[in-house]
């Protein structure tokens, strides 16, 4: 039939970005920021060009993660408005909620309000031509999930988790949530990240700190792909508090990033 009932907007947002990606959480402090930057820089690395916002109002980390702590964004005008230049580093365009409120101040961002900026990052942002535009979502399920489904049209979630029983079960909920028909946002997969440690003197042992496998269960359940493993590295924590993302430096943690870049570009 001809009839096209499901349009969300008369005018499209954002026709230049050919990818809007979500990356979410169940549960905080599972590696989503960490694996959303490195994701962001892997895919630029490929050639693609890549944005990405962080929404994580619970605790914006990436400008720390890009060592952009503290700057601001430039705002030009276009006609009669103002369009916020995002701030380039690494071969990724940034905008994130950190740029809006000095570091170290404890502003408390309420739902709508929270909403209101990610809003302004989509449509008052000069983020061009994109193949991806990734979006770090805050943990669990809130007001920003609907207010990005009712702005952009977004392509798919990546899930990260894991393995342990109290992030799984939060990673269910996040994946019910995307399902739900007034989200109705495809699941493109779950990562597992943190899923082993292998010490530097004992490079054949894999310990499971956080249990075996669960993420791959996971996504197992929900007939969704995974996308791939990250295991626990000291580098990934140090690289993040450093500002210089790990997978820029050379070595199996680049290599596993880039395959995870890979399999969530397929
Ligand atoms: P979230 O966005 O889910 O709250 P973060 O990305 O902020 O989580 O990560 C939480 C903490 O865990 C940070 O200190 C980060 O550096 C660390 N971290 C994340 N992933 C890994 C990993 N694979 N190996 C080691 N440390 C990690």
């Amino acid at each position: 039939t001809s009839q096209v009932t499901t349009v969300r907007d008369a005018t499209p947002i954002l026709p230049q970005v050919k990818n809007i990606i979500a990356v979410a959480s169940g549960k905080g402090g599972v590696g989503k920021s960490t694996t959303a930057v490195n994701l962001a820089v892997a895919l630029a690395q490929t050639g693609a060009k890549v944005g990405l916002i962080d929404a994580d109002i619970s605790g914006p980390s990436v400008p720390t993660m890009f060592n952009v702590e503290g700057e601001q964004p430039s705002v030009k005008k276009v006609g009669d408005k103002n369009i916020i230049v995002p701030i380039s580093q690494y071969g990724v365009k940034l905008m994130s909620i950190g740029f809006l409120t000095p570091t170290d101040s404890a502003v408390v961002w309420r739902g709508p309000m929270a909403s209101s900026a990610l809003r302004q990052f989509i449509s008052d942002v000069e983020w061009g031509a994109l193949d991806y535009l990734l979006i770090d979502l805050p943990p669990g399920t809130s007001d920003i999930h609907l207010t990005m489904v009712q702005t952009v049209p977004v392509t798919g979630a990546v899930i990260v988790t894991t393995p342990q029983k109290v992030a799984l079960a939060d990673a269910n909920k996040g994946i019910s949530m995307f399902k739900q028909p007034q989200i109705n946002v495809p699941v493109l997969g779950v990562i597992e990240n943190m899923a082993y440690f292998t010490p530097e003197e004992l490079p054949d042992n894999k310990y499971y700190l956080f249990g075996k496998e669960g993420g791959k269960k996971l996504a197992e359940k929900y007939n969704a792909p995974f996308l791939g493993e990250i295991p626990i590295v000291q580098s990934i924590r140090e690289s993040g508090d450093t500002g210089y993302p790990a997978v820029l430096k050379k070595g199996p943690t680049q290599t596993a990033y880039m395959e995870l870049a890979e399999s969530v570009a397929r």
